[in-house]
Order: C-alpha cells, then sequence, then structure tokens
C-alpha cells in the first residue's frame, strides 16, 4: 500500500518548523524534512487518510542521532 501525493500539493507543502520543502515517503507513507533551509530540522510527518498532518507535535525526528534542540 503506498500514498499518491499530487505534485503540485508537494510543491506548496513546506516543513512548519523550518520551512524547507518536503519529500514524499511512500514506503512509509510520511512527508520528510528536506532540512534544505540547514536547520538540522529533520522532521517526518504521518499521512493519515491521504492527508499530510503538518504539525510539529505529530512529527518524528528522522535522524536517530537523539540531539535535541530546542
Ligand atoms: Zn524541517
Amino acid at each position: 500500500m503506498s500514498v499518491k501525493l499530487d505534485t503540485w500539493l508537494l510543491e506548496i507543502l513546506a516543513c512548519p518548523q523550518c520551512r524547507s520543502p518536503l519529500r514524499l515517503e511512500e514506503a512509509a507513507e510520511r512527508l520528510v524534512c528536506t532540512d534544505e533551509a540547514g536547520q538540522d530540522c529533520g522532521l517526518s510527518y504521518p499521512i493519515r487518510d491521504g492527508i499530510p498532518v503538518l504539525l510539529i507535535e505529530e512529527a518524528s525526528k528522522g535522524s536517530p542521532s537523539g540531539e535535541e534542540r530546542a
């Protein structure tokens, strides 16, 4: 089962934390921050019923470094 998002939708979406573009991880059904802003963000957002949930509270950190940055 894979998620399909319209290209135009992906293009207008941005990470709510660092405003970087988002990349679709179809297998994981998540939108992952591309971290283009270079802020070591790397959050990934869940997609529920085809709707991206772009909430920082719902996001999980993509990198397993465990380094927390407030
Ligand atoms: Zn981000």
